[in-house]
């Protein structure tokens, strides 16, 4: 800073001529104006409103005019740094509602667009399924028990009557489980279906029983469009004392009025199973024709393929060798069971048509079923 005059001296002050002065101001009001953003705003500050800017230093020499110069100097360079930061003030708020209004729209939030967001799933329909035929027997007092899926042989088939010469039992059909020394002979098996935990359930319980049993069972097959090596089944069994097929037929067609509507009925056709005597398949009217298809081409019905009635599964009066097997005695109490394949069940009350799509988990195809179905 220059040390104060003695003396007016126009030269040394040069700085704080009026034009000068003028000069700074207009560059600093040219600036302030042709600033764009408030980034650009913010460096017109610096260079024209800061500690270093023209004006400023003038306003330091100042200091250096005589007496007699100063008020009139002090004026000249206080109006035009007035000018200058009111300019400043005012496009720092022009620039700033800019801005305001930019963001506005540029980050503006469509509700309605689609969203990214992973979503969380869906239950599986089979588990939704599973679940209203369990339901159904609850409603009736039936209790739903559950067996370990690893199974001995013994439960598995030899208390159900199935001999060791039977071909369900044969490596065709069964995934027999290796012993922990490595021979293959554990006596344990991948449970071939549910009825393992009929033979723990009459061994557990007191009489009468009445038990429904859900679950994953496993069979040698080759995962394609209808066949699968691990699938759910329902099996049931009620023994208690005076039971008749005609207690079976009558469960039977209450279980597909209350899945498939009223006006269902269940038939059924003699078949063997060595777990039940006398045995039968059990069919169920076809939901969707009601049997109308049949002898009727004008009417052709795809998910009974015309027939009119749609193969559920197997079902019979308990074999009485089963019953002595659990201690239970066939003179005084009899009892029927049944089962069938939820996976099926699924696939014609839904015209699923590929097994794939079930068993391989994709959202895209669970989705659709909702909660509930
Ligand atoms: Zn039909």
């Amino acid at each position: 800073m220059s040390a104060p005059n003695k003396s007016y001296d126009p030269v040394e002050v040069e700085a704080l001529q009026p034009q000068q002065i003028e000069q700074m101001r207009d560059e600093a009001l040219a600036a302030i104006a042709a600033a764009t953003d408030l980034d650009a705003l913010a460096h017109v500050k610096t260079a024209h409103a800061g500690g270093g800017s023209p004006l400023a230093l003038a306003n330091r020499e100042i200091g250096a005019l005589p007496p007699q110069a100063k008020a009139e100097a002090g004026k000249r360079v206080g109006q035009a740094r007035g000018a200058v930061n009111k300019a400043l003030a005012a496009r720092q708020g022009e620039l700033e509602a800019e801005r305001d209004a930019r963001v506005l729209v540029e980050e503006a939030v469509d509700v309605t667009l689609p969203y990214g967001r992973a979503t969380a799933g869906a239950r599986h329909p089979l588990a939704t399924l599973s679940d209203r035929i369990e339901d159904i027997f609850v409603a009736m007092g039936y209790e739903v028990a559950e067996g370990p899926e690893v199974e001995a042989e013994w439960f598995n088939f030899d208390a159900l009557n199935i001999s060791v010469d039977n071909p369900v039992r044969s490596e065709q059909d069964t995934f027999f489980v290796a012993a922990a020394d490595g021979s293959e002979d554990s006596g344990m098996v991948l449970r071939t279906h549910t009825s393992g935990v009929q033979i723990r359930s009459l061994l557990e319980r007191e009489l009468p029983v009445y038990v429904i049993a859900p679950g994953r069972v496993y069979r040698s097959d080759e995962l394609d469009a209808t066949h699968t090596p691990v699938f759910r089944q329902v099996e049931l069994l009620a023994v208690d004392e005076g039971l008749t097929m005609a207690d079976l037929k009558g469960t039977l067609d209450h279980m597909v009025v209350s899945l498939f509507g009223e006006g269902m009925t269940t038939r059924l056709r003699p078949n063997h199973f060595p777990f039940t005597e006398p045995s039968a398949e059990m069919d169920m009217l076809c939901y969707v024709c009601r049997g109308e298809s049949v002898g009727n081409p004008d009417r052709p019905c795809r998910t009974c393929s015309s027939e009119g009635w749609i193969e559920l599964g197997g079902c019979g009066i308990v074999n009485p060798k089963v019953l002595i097997a659990c201690g239970v005695d066939p003179q005084k109490y009899s009892g029927f069971a049944f089962g069938f394949g939820i996976e099926r069940m699924l696939m014609f009350r839904h015209n699923v048509e590929d097994m794939r799509d079930i068993v391989e988990g994709d959202v895209r195809f669970t989705l659709p079923f909702g909660m509930e179905i």
